[in-house]
């Protein structure tokens, strides 16, 4: 959420970056609703103040045995009542339409943004490593799979329909080893580990900032006010909601959950394999910090940094792109991907995203901090995937397989795998 007078001042400025993040919204209606309601709530106050003074009045004159005049004020109080109710509907009414186009006004962007419509038009930054040319013909983590026995499509899409898997024994200590190498990391680099409720209220939704344009992505819980969080993010933000801070030091957050996502929208999209499912593991690294944009840009830096980490420890080729203005969403100041190598599709594919808020997100779950001189502030939030599986299983198994159908595992992970050093056929 951005703040109304802010907005009243760069009203043109917010309306370009609605357009640019393809959000449907008139900032001139919202600014007419906002006078509307300003007017009609000075109007309701006064007309409030007036029917106080006069209800005061009534005792008086019947005191002193002045009835006519007591009922005479009496009607008038009756009347100013039925004004008030009016104006006090006219005002809810003002004010729900004000909410309405609230909830949709998109954070502005850093001035280093690119432009762009789509995914395509985002701009690489920096490359790290090299895609390896094999001297065979490599197999898709799909192949592998079922070679090492790792995944089951055929019985997931059986017992939970499209976009549903099954991991199995290697695959599942693979998908464990790479969440838990990723929580040591952050451990390790002062994160406070949290475990997170997945079901959260409709308001927590709202006030992360993923309703209501995310809604139709978010699944919910049948007769409950409940949804089933798309990513721990949500949680972790809303641990502060309505709350003042010690912001002193940068707040660091990991949580390792599991992440529901509806798809609507990607019909079609991704539909081989592991790439895009319904239900899938993330840890995630969530930092709520000072209202300072330099201190918010380090820890960007930072957290994109720690995904880097990771992917380096996975032995992974991979690149990070400056996402743009069409790619990124409501909430988003400034934003990086992480694509990570994956040989099956001659391509990179996205694994990680990270994003600075600024204060848009805070603000609308009221989470503040008092400044060196004691004034309350919004502080800013900031959030990065530190490892998404089964994902990034894609690039591990196909970067890391060998002519003889086996696959290597990174020295890093080896810990995690009871010493393995490699899945070999059986
Ligand atoms: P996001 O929280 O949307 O920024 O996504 C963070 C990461 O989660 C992505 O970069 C992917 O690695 C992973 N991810 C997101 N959506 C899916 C999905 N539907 N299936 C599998 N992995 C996903």
């Amino acid at each position: 959420m951005l703040d109304m007078k802010w907005i009243r001042q760069n009203h043109e400025q917010v309306q370009t970056v609605a357009r640019q993040k393809g959000i449907k919204i008139s900032i001139a209606e919202l600014l007419a609703w906002d006078e509307k309601k300003r007017l009609l709530l000075q109007e309701t106050e006064s007309l409030r103040e007036t029917r106080n003074k006069l209800s005061q009045q009534i005792g008086a004159f019947v005191h002193r045995g002045a009835l006519e005049e007591a009922n005479q004020i009496k009607q008038r109080v009756k009347e100013s009542n039925e004004r008030l109710a009016a104006l006090e509907a006219e005002l809810a009414g003002a004010e729900r339409e004000c909410d309405a186009r609230m909830a949709l006004v998109p954070n502005v962007v850093s001035p280093d943004t690119p432009y762009g419509r789509s995914d395509a038009d985002n701009v690489e930054v920096k490359r790290v490593g090299t895609a390896q040319n094999f001297a065979f013909e490599p197999k898709d983590h799909i192949a592998l799979g079922e070679l090492h026995q790792l995944v089951d499509i055929p019985r997931g899409v059986k017992a939970a329909g499209t976009r549903s898997y099954f991991l199995k024994g290697a695959g599942v200590l693979l998908h464990r080893a790479v969440q838990q190498l990723a929580v040591d990391l952050l451990l390790r680099k002062g994160f406070t580990l949290l475990e997170v409720p997945l079901m959260v209220r409709t308001e927590t939704m709202n006030h992360t900032g993923f309703f209501p344009l995310g809604e139709d992505q978010t699944y919910r819980v049948a007769r409950e006010d409940k949804w089933l969080a798309g990513t721990s993010e949500v949680p972790m933000v809303a641990y502060y909601a309505n709350e003042i801070v010690d912001a002193e030091q940068p707040i660091k957050l990991a949580a390792a959950s599991v992440c529901f996502r509806s798809e609507v929208g990607s019909a079609g999209r991704d539909v081989h394999g592991l790439y895009r499912v319904h239900q899938f593991a993330k840890v995630e690294q969530v930092i709520l910090c000072k209202a300072d944009p330099e201190l918010s840009e380090a820890l960007l830096q930072e957290i994109t940094a720690n995904a880097e980490e990771l992917l380096k420890c996975l032995e992974l080729p991979y690149r990070v792109m400056a996402v743009c203005t069409g790619d990124m969403s409501q909430k988003t100041y400034k934003q990086y991907d992480i694509e990570t190598w994956m040989p099956s599709r001659g391509a990179y594919g996205e694994t990680h995203s990270s994003s600075n808020l600024h204060d848009f997100q805070a603000r609308r779950s009221n989470i503040r901090y008092r400044d060196e001189d004691g004034e309350l502030k919004y502080c800013h939030t900031l959030n990065n995937t530190a490892v998404a599986s089964p994902r990034i299983l894609i690039p591990l198994l196909e970067n890391h397989q060998e002519e003889d159908g086996s696959i290597r595992i990174p020295a890093a992970l080896q810990p995690y795998m009871n010493g393995l050093e490699r899945l070999i056929m059986k």
